[in-house]
């Protein structure tokens, strides 16, 4: 008899709906992945690097060189100064948050995930013989910070926040942070794990980071990943920054995770930082995010405000009665465009008829997907 560590976890969600998409032709606006082609630049420093001698095991803790010019992003994006030793290179974002997980919790610990959450959370949480408490987001997609608090106990070991957040696009105010900062100083043994991986895809609010906050970043880790920012999330290389006393651990996990990240594709990172400017981010995508929503516009979706992140939320409930997953397929295999449905995001699968759509597409994909949605 095989008994499975995980029970309840599936297939995700992102290649369940992909795959769909494809059997079926269809304009695949569901998995979170940009169909346009990367920057020449980047292009370009990755066929220079390739003929350079960076072949071989990259150090444990990242490449110096990416890891310096990572310092010198936080300390211009947020003003904070740290050095390449707060620093881990990972194989993306998800490797991050798995390592940080297995390394500092610890059986029968508790660690709280904020729902509609994404879907990597969970399971690290279960692999490290801890309990994860699914506590709803509000329905506007705010923290809860009063039923937060109220689940806080003496075996909270983590809390876990993402924004830009995704699925919903929403974006933390300045009053979020003021009592998560609150929070954090109430439990001064509570360690922060914050997935910022679209924190450079933020639109009228901006993104407030967590680097910025005083009080509380050296308990926390950050996650980020260039597969957001660069537009390359198949090359999977991210980076978590953490105070020393995290990192030690941390490492002791990644040296037996992954031992290094790819050598070749962190030193073409290394050399296109000094090239790009992550601040035009937000505009490229507050366009594309305009053309979606303005094509939509008389459509019988019902769009959710798009603060950050590349995605935007619709309620369904004008158009359907159908579950939102049941939706979802119907859309794909009847209409053409794949999107995810937010209720599997829930721990409780709750159906409140939302949907997910990625527009970190090109013009002519939202225009043929504009057109099949407007016809619904
Ligand atoms: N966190 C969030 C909120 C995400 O949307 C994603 C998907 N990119 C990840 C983490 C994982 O990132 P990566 O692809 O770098 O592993
Ligand atoms: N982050 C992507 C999304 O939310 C999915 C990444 C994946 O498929 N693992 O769509």
């Amino acid at each position: 008899m095989s008994v499975s560590k995980l029970p309840n976890v599936g297939t995700t969600i992102f290649t369940t709906m992909s795959a769909l998409a494809h059997e079926h032709g269809a304009i695949n606006l569901a998995q979170g992945f940009p169909n346009f082609p990367i920057d020449p630049l980047l292009q370009e420093q990755l066929l220079k690097v390739a003929r350079e001698s960076v072949h071989q095991y990259a150090p444990l803790q990242g490449l110096p060189t990416l890891r310096e010019k990572i310092c010198n992003l936080v300390a211009k994006q947020y003003g904070r100064s740290i050095g390449g030793q707060e620093v881990l290179i990972t194989a993306g974002a998800t490797q991050a948050i798995f390592t940080a997980i297995q390394a500092l919790v610890f059986p029968g610990e508790e660690v709280i995930i904020l729902d509609p959450s994404y879907d990597c959370y969970e399971a690290p949480v279960l692999l490290a013989g801890a309990k994860a408490i699914r506590i709803p987001l509000t329905d506007s997609f705010e923290p809860n910070w009063s039923l937060i608090e109220a689940k806080m106990t003496q075996k909270t070991k983590l809390l876990l926040i993402n924004n830009p957040h995704n699925p919903s696009g929403k974006v933390w105010s300045s009053a979020d942070f003021d009592a998560l900062e609150g929070i954090m100083s109430r439990f001064p043994n509570l360690l922060l794990l914050s997935d910022e991986v679209y924190e450079f895809i933020a639109f009228e609010k901006g993104h407030q980071s967590i680097h910025e906050r005083n009080t509380i970043r050296d308990r926390a880790l950050i996650v980020s990943s260039f597969g957001k920012t660069f537009h390359i999330t198949g090359w999977k290389v991210g980076y978590v920054v953490c105070s020393d006393f995290l990192m030690k651990e941390l490492l002791k996990v990644h040296q037996f995770l992954v031992f290094s990240v790819n050598s070749v594709a962190q030193a073409a990172l290394a050399n296109y930082l000094d090239l790009v400017d992550v601040n035009e981010l937000s505009k490229f995508y507050q366009d594309k995010r305009d053309f979606f929503r303005q094509g939509l516009k008389n459509s019988r979706f019902e769009l959710w405000p798009a603060e950050g992140s590349y995605f935007q939320v619709a309620n369904i409930r004008g158009i359907s009665t159908l579950s939102d997953l049941e939706f979802c397929c119907e859309l794909t295999i009847k209409h053409g465009v794949a999107a995810i449905p937010i209720s599997v995001f829930n721990a409780d699968v709750k159906d409140q008829g939302l949907i997910r759509f990625c527009y970190a597409k090109t013009t002519e994909t939202l225009q043929d997907a504009i057109e099949k949605l407007c016809k619904i």
